[in-house]
């Protein structure tokens, strides 16, 4: 019992302190633990088995809307990095530089890639000659780096796993439809398999990706009223055609400049499932991306009881292994620190089988998200089990949509905004005239930026929060990770 109280209170209470609460559950819940190297992670085998689900999910998405994955190379020649002026400025305070090979100092310095346009950029003008080759529609799983000087597991890290995506087009409008298609993508992978809520839109000429035409983005609204970008999806116009002499011929014989994109999303999604869904007692994983999505709990006294629920634990596991992911905990600890332990987890679904329940030819299934308890029996298990999952699933999007909901505000003027800002947070709808100089202002005052100006935007005649000119439409202030 000592053991069991010991386990609850390491974690601290996340109304108190949502910043150490997240700390403790990635740490306690085995997600990742701190590298030697500061700034960076150790994912562990539970954190990772969480993202090869979302990647598998992801992936599956790309493939059907046409993508290939290939994999290009992690060093960057200094000079295809310099070739775009104004990527390499968005980047160079970033980049970290491999400046010795062995014992011989390199004649060119070669950038840890901090993102891959320049190499694939460099690859696709040998590989494009015609409209026949086009459109190119290439994705990479890879790593990336980033120096950063402040940092926090999955949110933030000097090193991170990501996708990104890179594709090229005939024209303009190819390109923007991509770039649509797949900021769809982001935000039904986001919300059907994540069960989180996005708004999906475009970013301001300040909050654009350097060297982009637009971006647009998924923003989402983590647990303590802060947002996050959750995935962002780049028109790169021309920029990177004309600097990398990417050229096609097309069907009239003229030489053309290709239209590119790019779009990604990364481990800092583990991070925002943590902060969107978790309690007090730890995660909660939404089934679909529960690497163990069924913990069996046996439950005995005696010895003489041990082998029954043992048979029976054994038959259900059986029977929901083909439709579930679905473990038994036979370890060395009591139920209650069993409990414990995979509601910190955050499986979805607790299954107990105890001397009790072999009698009635049933388990008690306990669900992890409102810990709604239900006898099911073993013959309706394989049904059951994976309409509860689902109803988990459904019910964690739900609760994030209200928190959402509730945490949406407008303001018309600047001491209302201040202040929801500042006591209340969450996303602030407020009325901006498009100047950058307005929206530096704004977060130099209250730390709030543009998130997004929403793709459902309504036409709305208004006045700029913080000059009064005239505006046409809200669009979505917070403050963000
Ligand atoms: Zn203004």
């Amino acid at each position: 019992m000592a053991e069991e109280e010991k386990y609850v209170q390491a974690i601290v209470d996340k109304s108190q302190d949502f910043s150490g609460w997240y700390g403790d559950v990635v740490i306690q819940a085995q997600l990742a633990d701190y590298a030697p190297v500061k700034g960076c992670m150790v994912i562990r085998p539970y954190g990772f088995g969480i993202w090869e689900l979302m990647q598998s999910l992801l992936d599956a998405r790309f493939k059907a809307t046409g993508h290939q994955n290939a994999y290009f190379p992690l060093l960057i020649p200094e000079s295809f990095l310099a070739k775009e002026a104004e990527h390499v400025e968005g980047f160079a305070p970033q980049v970290a530089w491999v400046t010795q090979g062995g014992e011989d100092r390199l004649e060119e310095r070669l950038a840890i890639r901090p993102t891959s346009e320049a190499i694939i950029c460099s690859m696709y003008s040998k590989w494009i000659d015609s409209w026949r080759d086009l459109p190119v529609l290439i994705n990479q799983w890879c790593n990336v780096l980033r120096w950063e000087k402040v940092t926090r597991p999955f949110l933030r890290t000097t090193e991170f796993l990501w996708q990104e995506g890179h594709t090229a087009h005939r024209s303009e409008q190819e390109a923007e439809e991509e770039v649509l298609r797949m900021l769809g993508v982001y935000r039904d992978f986001i919300q059907e398999d994540l069960a989180i809520p996005v708004v999906p839109g475009r970013k301001t000429e300040n909050e654009k990706f350097a060297g982009a035409l637009r971006t647009y983005s998924v923003e989402a609204l983590m647990g303590d009223g802060k947002g996050l970008q959750a995935a962002t999806s780049h028109n790169l116009g021309q920029h990177f055609a004309r600097v990398f002499n990417i050229t096609f011929q097309d069907e009239d014989g003229e030489r053309k400049f290709v239209w590119q994109t790019s779009w990604g999303l990364s481990t800092r999604m583990i991070g925002a499932v943590v902060m969107v869904h978790g309690d007090d007692a730890g995660l909660i994983i939404p089934p679909r991306i529960a690497p163990v999505q069924a913990i069996i709990v046996p439950i005995w006294r005696k010895d003489a009881e041990k082998e029954a629920v043992r048979a029976t634990v054994e038959k259900v596991e059986a029977s929901l292994k083909p439709a579930v992911r679905v473990r038994s905990d036979w370890s060395e600890h009591t139920p209650g620190w069993k409990f414990n332990e995979w509601e910190l987890k955050g499986v979805p679904l607790r299954l107990e089988v105890g001397p009790r329940d072999v009698q009635k030819e049933q388990v008690v299934a306990v669900r992890r998200d409102n810990r709604a308890k239900e006898m099911v029996p073993w013959v309706k298990a394989p049904d059951r089990v994976p309409e509860l999952l689902a109803e988990v699933q459904s019910s964690l999007f739900s609760r994030a949509l209200a928190f959402r909901e509730a945490n949406t505000r407008n303001a018309d003027i600047l001491a209302d905004f201040e202040e929801i800002i500042a006591d209340q947070r969450g996303f602030v709808n407020a009325h901006w005239c498009g100047q950058t100089a307005c929206e530096l202002a704004i977060k130099e005052r209250t730390g709030a930026t543009i998130r997004c100006i929403p793709m459902d935007q309504a036409r709305e005649e208004g006045e700029c929060i913080y000059c009064r000119l005239p505006s046409h439409g809200r669009v979505v202030f917070a403050r963000s990770y």
